[in-house]
């Protein structure tokens, strides 16, 4: 048996997440209020016998015990794996248990020199004149202390000393990236006289660190290296302090600068995080996707390129809703409004336009548009990034106004967009078929063969739109659906996915499939991941009900149910009817 099948044997969901949430028995399920969303009548449900948990509230999702933990505590597969093992006391392999181990004491070092800097930012007479420039940006020292900013001496092997009278060796502070090392193999002191701002993960582990100098020299920033513990590209500074703020606004705010983020949450606006100095990535989206499905970026024009919006586009599909840009006044960082009047800063995220209107008006306000050069420049910009948008009703909307404001008919804008995805399907990858050794698995079959059909065919990607995460029970077999939905490049996606996952995936690879009919068979293994889920979505609707009728709940309460009811018979239906019209 896996690691991951032993701790889902050993660990009773109820038992944890009773631990989070107080869990009433009722009928067959347990029930409380969800710790997700704020309600005032209990809508979450955990079901033992099947071992899963669902919230039939605002968030109407579910999942199992490795999702509830992994959103509960913001953490990714591994880390919810590796909290849970520990919980219930199964030890996990060697390998992962060292990979664990070591990363504990990379960010062990890393939190020790954050200590470090700090205290000599506070309290040395060298940190005078960084104290200065921290009081001249305004920042209370309230704020110095709840983001641990600090100062590095200029010296070339302060904290090598200091780190090595610790016990640190020179391997490891080479590891995570403190130390660097010249072409001669001499070491010394990356960061020399500068303002440090530590970097934090959703768990408050410090990860690496920024640098910023106190003149006007160049290089302005610096960042830690890539260490096996720091990845600029999927790190967000202030996220460990914004988590609740994000979970309860249902917003993240994404501005470019660590000042901006600390002048925020200075004035009391805690939803602000920022990227680190680069157009937001996938892996930060996937990030702030645990905590709210809505994004607005505050970035400067220069960062808010057509490539970097034709991204954001592909963002709202993953997230499934519009993706927001905040219009700064001209010649004005965040941290600039937001020390002039907050109201104003409130008024701005309020007022944020959807990047697509935001891309129409950056693009157009350059163009004239009575010019046919200037028309068809402006069509040529806009409809690959309008065809990136998966809802048709708000494409079609955005081919309107397209239309509209090029002044030409919505038919030649329609027939350009069909010749772009023409093109688009052209270009996709070929079918690679890999065929090994079968490796027999026991649970879920249907998810698990949908999951080989997908990665064994490339060409399937452009049908697995309307296939939800959600339609796949297993916490593994979703985490390598979400991995694999999001990426581009198939070969890529065990960088996206812990390592406990990957002997799973190597198995699903490998498993060898008939190569007829394929595009015939996902169509069916798609509509029957679709049919269980709604199926058991509907027992656990019928027990919650039950339970609902049973305590007593409003009526407000059982009507929602019931509405729900129907909801899933319609759904059914369809179902129903397109499995009818594929067979005959
Ligand atoms: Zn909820």
């Amino acid at each position: 048996m896996s690691t991951i099948d032993e701790v889902r044997q050993r660990a009773d969901i109820v038992e944890v997440i009773g631990q989070y949430v107080r869990l009433t028995k009722s009928g067959r399920t347990f029930r409380g209020l969800c710790p997700f969303h704020s309600e005032k009548n209990p809508s979450f449900f955990v079901y033992p016998e099947q071992q899963t948990w669902h919230c039939f509230g605002a968030c109407s999702t579910g999942g199992d015990v490795f999702s509830f933990i992994m959103k509960k505590e913001g953490a990714d597969f591994g880390d919810a794996l590796r909290l849970l093992a520990d919980r219930v006391g199964v030890t996990i392999s060697a390998r992962s248990r060292r990979e664990t181990e070591g990363k504990d004491r990379l960010y062990q070092i890393n939190q020790v020199a954050a200590q470090y800097f700090h205290d000599l930012l506070l309290n040395s007479p060298a940190g005078e004149k960084a104290r200065k420039y921290v009081a001249g940006r305004g920042l209370s020292r309230e704020a110095l202390v709840d983001f641990q900013l600090g100062f590095s001496l200029n010296s070339w092997d302060a904290l090598k000393r200091f780190m090595a009278e610790r016990g640190y060796s020179e391997s490891e502070l080479l590891e995570v990236g403190l130390i660097s090392e010249t072409e001669a193999g001499k070491t010394h002191d990356r960061f020399r006289n500068l303002l440090m701002f530590p970097i934090f993960d959703t768990r408050g582990r410090t990860t690496g660190f920024g640098a910023r100098v106190l003149d006007d020299s160049l290089p302005k920033y610096m960042n830690s290296p890539q260490t096996p513990v720091f990845d600029k590209s999927s790190s967000l500074y202030g996220i460990n302090r914004a988590t609740a703020a994000i979970r309860q606004q249902n917003r993240a705010v994404l501005v470019e600068g660590y000042m901006d983020v600390i002048a925020a949450h200075q004035y009391g606006l805690h939803n602000v995080i920022a990227s680190l100095g680069t157009s937001v990535t996938e892996k930060q989206v996937s990030t702030i996707k645990r905590l709210t499905r809505n994004i607005t970026l505050a970035l400067d024009s220069d960062t808010a390129g057509e490539e970097a919006m034709l991204r954001c586009v592909g963002y709202e599909n993953s997230l499934d809703s519009e993706v927001k840009v905040i219009i700064l006044p001209e010649g004005k960082d965040p941290d600039d409004v937001i020390k002039q009047d907050t109201k104003i800063w409130q008024s701005l995220v309020e007022g944020a336009l959807p990047v697509i209107d935001y891309t129409f008006k950056v693009v157009t306000s350059k163009l004239d548009m009575t010019k046919a050069s200037d028309k068809s420049l402006a069509v040529s910009k806009l409809l690959p990034i309008i065809s990136e948008v998966k809802d048709d009703i708000r494409r079609d909307h955005y081919l309107n106004e397209l239309a509209k404001s090029a002044g030409i008919s919505y038919h030649s804008i329609e027939s350009a967009l069909s010749r772009i995805r023409v093109d688009r399907k052209a270009r996709e990858p070929k079918a690679e078929a890999l065929r090994r050794a079968l490796q027999p698995t026991a649970s879920n079959r249907v998810e698990e063969y949908c999951l080989a059909l997908l990665l064994q065919h490339p060409e399937l990607k452009v049908q697995c739109q309307e296939l939800l995460p959600e339609y796949f029970a297993n916490s593994l077999n979703r985490e390598i659906f979400g991995a694999y939905k999001e990426s581009q490049d198939i070969s890529l996606l065990k960088e996206r996915l812990d390592s406990a996952i990957w002997e799973h995936l190597d198995s699903i690879i490998v498993k060898s499939l008939r190569a007829d009919k394929i595009e015939q068979k996902y169509v069916d293994c798609a509509l029957r991941l679709q049919e269980t889920y709604l199926r058991s979505l509907e027992t656990k609707r019928q027990e919650a009900l039950a339970s609902a009728a049973e305590s007593g709940g409003p009526n407000a309460e059982l009507s929602k149910l019931q509405e729900q009811g129907i909801e899933i018979s319609i759904q059914l239906g369809k179902i129903f009817v397109r499995k009818n019209q594929i067979r005959s």
